[in-house]
This record gives C-alpha cells, structure tokens and sequence, in this order.
C-alpha cells in the first residue's frame, strides 16, 4: 500500500516505520504515514528555524506574493485533495463535505492572503512618535484534529506564513494523508524549509504533539483538539512560554422561543447539528426547544433528517457518511444507548453496518443526562423542552465550554437579546455553525482562547514591539 511521504525542508522524508490510515467506510487501508520519532521533529524544527530569517526579512508584498501562488496550487489540487480526504475521513465528496471543504480551504488562503498588519502611528506630536510593530514570532508548531484536517491545517498555516513565521505541522494520526499531500503541493512554491510536516500514530512511548508543545525551539503552538488534549499542550507549553491559541471542544446549545416558524427552521437546525455527522466543533450538541412549539419543531426537523442519504463517501449520492473512527463511534452508541433509555428516538438510535450511524435525535431529556453534558461529537441530538426562556438561557449556560450558540426566533429583536446572554464566542440568529474568513472565531470557558480568521486571527501570530521615536 502507498506510503505517502512527509516534507521536510523540502525534501520528502518517510522514515524507518509507518503506520496504516483506514477508510472508515470499509475499513480498508488508504495508506501509510510515517511514525516518527524525536529526530524527524527535531529535524523538520530545525528546518523551520533555519528557514525564518530569510522568509520574515522577507518584504511584505514579497510573502503575499507566495502565499497567493500557494493558493493557487492548492485550488489547482483540490479535486484530488477531496478525493483522498473523503478516503481518509468519510465525509462524503457532496453536501457539505470534502469539496465543501476544499472550497472554504482555498476561500480561507485567499483571504488571509489579502490580509496585512501594518505599522500603527499611535502617536505623532510634538511629545514624540509610536509606532506599534507586528513581528513574527518565529517557529509555529500545528496540531490539528481529524474532523476537517485540511481546512483546519490552512486556518493554522496560512496565517503563521503570512505574517512572516515558519511551520511544522503535525496532523491527527485517524487523517493526515490529506495534510502530507497538502504540505507537499504547498511546497512546490515555497522555499525549502518554511513549511514541514511530521506525523506519528500517537501510540508508544514518544508522543509528537506532547514533544512539540514542549520544544524549546517552537514559539507558539496553535492546537485545535479536544479540552483534555489542550489542557495537556498548555502544561508543556509553560516551560517555555509558549505563545497559545487553544480551539477546543464545544457543546453548543441552540435555543427554539415560542414564537419560531417550525418548518421555516428545520433545514437549518439540522445542518446545524448534523454537519459533518455532528464531528464538528461549533455543531449544535443540544436543542432546547420551548413547550408550545416542541412537538411541532421536532416533527419538522425529523421530516427533514428522514430524506438525508447516508452512506460511502465516494457515491455521489451520499449526503453523509460513516462516523470517522472506532473511538469515537463507541462514544456515540453509549451516549445514544443511555438516552434512549431516559427519553425518546424520534429518529435513529440504532447502529447500522461499520462505523455507519444515522442521524439520531433524542426527545425527553434534561441537563444531567450524559448525551446532553457531554460534547457527543457525533449524529446524535438531544432535545430537552422547556416552558420559560430564562430556564433556557441557564441550562445553555450550563456548561464548562463556551464555544458556540444559537437562537431560533421570527423576532430578531428579541432573539439577539437572549443571544447576548449567552456565554460563547459566536452567537447566530436562526442558523448554527456559519464562520466566515473575516470574522474572528474562538472559544470562551473550557472552549479555549485566542481566536483565529481575520485581522485579529493574524494577530495572533506575532508579538507587538512599541517603538518610541
Ligand atoms: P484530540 O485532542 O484527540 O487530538 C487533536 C490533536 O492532538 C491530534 O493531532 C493528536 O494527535 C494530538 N495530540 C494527542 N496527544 C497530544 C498531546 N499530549 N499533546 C499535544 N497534542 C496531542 O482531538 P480530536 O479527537 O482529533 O478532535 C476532536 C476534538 O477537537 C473535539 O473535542 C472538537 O470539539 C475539537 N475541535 C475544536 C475545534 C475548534 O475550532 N474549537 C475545531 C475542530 C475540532
């Protein structure tokens, strides 16, 4: 079976060992990624270190130049990207799957592209002149998880490149064929060096991420994973004060006020759960759902998931595909299993063949049931129904994370009103999970810090010198 190559410093490295890559559709191997150990990492953050002088002295218009010819390659490979990408990670190739995913890929490096940090005059009077300067910070080290490892490897990658730093990144063991193959096409137009990639299957004594949030030779890590996994990258990164941007698990709520239009809604809540099977960051993980229109809301939205094809990836027919891993799809069946016994399936609740589980939505339930506390990150909806909006808001509330949220109104007003309330870092008004290039994103609480797209996500990989005149 192929075993796709890492770059490094240019050059293609596969190491001593590798480790397979399934297709969670049928179980059968993709390919192979090279398991590497300590000297691959600190060959690729050599490389990386080697690279940045010459690639920050860079001018401005000079890194803005090669980041829009990566761009173009990467949009010149995206077929060919999405195909290996729904092999490795099971979303399908149609709805909003992997060639959705190469779209908001190539619209991401695009637009971050076009982004700049320029000089700020704070000051200029007769007390003297500020000038406040953006540099960057040097070696940026990525970790990125399997849920969307391409587009999620350029919000990392593009925006450390742009603003003058360089890179390794190291993808999720479940997907990183996709990432090698990215890093290598983004290499055919960027000095040797400036970006590389290892991968390791994170079993065995030698942990890659752990070794990178801990190496002395990295400046800042940028790690989107679980809460568990983050905390464990900010202990490492203390030692060596690490500059962080942590984009962790979420467990959205989306609350339905009384006066909400249940089929004007359906289409949208579903995708607002369901994207990507519900292995989505900022999905809605809850539905609360207020006791006039309860029955009528989840009718709509159990009418609506009912027409949604599931199955392999690569048939064109496919809407959504398999759960991405063994892991994960246990987590699901027993949160599943436990609700049914607390509530009701309106739909679903069954596993089918494989990694295979369809869209799943649980009536009946309350806060303190597991599938309702716990990020599910799965095909599976709990709904709890309540008859006091400020019951709602608490129980929204009620959660160690703060990623995302939404409120389903026909009165704007008043729905951004209870949006305001609610603790997370996007809020959005009859819709769930929309993010744009120009609108940062991040989490609050347990979600993490930092935020990334736009200016403000550019920021963040650099750190500010004042320059007193
Ligand atoms: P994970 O935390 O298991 O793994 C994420 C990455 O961390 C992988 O590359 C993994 O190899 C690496 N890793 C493992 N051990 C490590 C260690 N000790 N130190 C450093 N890195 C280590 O997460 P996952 O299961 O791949 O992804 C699912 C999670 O990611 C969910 O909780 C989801 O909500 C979250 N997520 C968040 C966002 C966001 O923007 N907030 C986006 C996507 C996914």
């Amino acid at each position: 079976m192929t075993l796709h190559s890492a770059t490094i410093n240019g050059r293609p490295v596969n190491g001593e060992k590798s480790f397979s890559v399934l297709n969670p559709a049928t179980g059968e191997e993709v390919g192979r990624a090279p398991n590497m150990g300590a000297a691959e990492l600190n060959a690729a953050v050599a490389a990386a270190k080697a690279a940045f002088p010459a690639w920050s002295a860079k001018s401005d218009a000079e890194r803005q130049a090669a980041c829009a010819a990566v761009t173009s390659r990467i949009e010149a490979h995206a077929g060919e990207l999405a195909e290996l990408l729904t092999r490795e990670q099971g979303k399908p190739l149609n709805g909003l799957g992997s060639r959705w995913e190469l779209g908001g890929t190539v619209a991401w490096a695009g637009y971050t592209t076009g982004l700049s940090l320029p000089v700020k005059v704070l000051q200029d009077n007769e007390q003297g002149r500020i000038e406040l300067h953006r540099k960057p910070l040097g070696v940026v080290g990525s970790i990125t998880p399997w849920n969307f490892p391409v587009m999620i490897a350029i919000w990392h990658v593009m925006p450390a490149l742009r603003s003058g730093n360089t890179v390794v990144i190291k993808p999720s063991p479940l997907t990183p064929l996709a990432t090698l193959r990215l890093v290598e096409i983004m290499n055919e137009v960027l000095p040797p060096g400036v970006l590389n990639v290892v991968t390791g299957d994170d079993s065995g004594e030698f942990n890659l991420g752990g070794a990178m949030s801990a190496h002395p030779d990295i400046r800042k890590i940028v790690f989107t994973g679980s809460c568990a996994t983050g905390q464990k990258v900010m202990r490492s990164a203390a030692e060596t004060m690490k500059r962080l941007t942590l984009e962790l698990g979420g467990n959205d709520a989306g609350i339905v006020l009384p006066d909400a239009d249940p089929a004007a809604i359906a289409e949208g809540l579903f995708w607002g759960a369901f994207i990507n099977n519900g292995q989505t960051c900022a999905a809605m993980k809850r539905l609360y759902i207020h006791e006039a229109i309860h029955d009528a809301v989840c009718e709509a939205l159990v009418a609506y998931a009912k027409n949604i094809p599931v199955g392999n990836g690569l048939e064109e027919g496919s809407i959504l595909g398999p759960i991405q891993n063994r892991v994960q799809f246990d987590k699901v069946s027993r949160l599943v299993a436990d609700a049914k016994s607390r509530g009701k399936a309106l739909l679903g609740g069954a596993a089918g063949e494989g990694l295979f589980f369809p869209p799943t939505i649980v009536a009946g339930l309350s806060n303190g049931d597991a599938l309702v506390d716990e990020e599910q990150f799965g095909p599976a909806l709990p709904v709890i129904k309540y008859s006091n909006v400020e019951d709602a808001i608490r129980m929204a509330n009620d959660s160690p994370n703060g990623l995302g949220g939404s409120v389903w109104s026909s009165d704007i007003a008043a729905a951004k009103e209870v949006a305001a309330r609610m603790e997370c870092g996007s809020v959005w008004i009859n819709k769930h999970g929309a993010i744009q290039p120009n609108a940062p994103f991040g989490g609050v609480k347990g979600s993490g810090f930092g935020v990334e797209f736009a200016e403000e996500g550019l920021q963040e990989y650099t750190d500010i010198q004042v320059v007193f005149a």
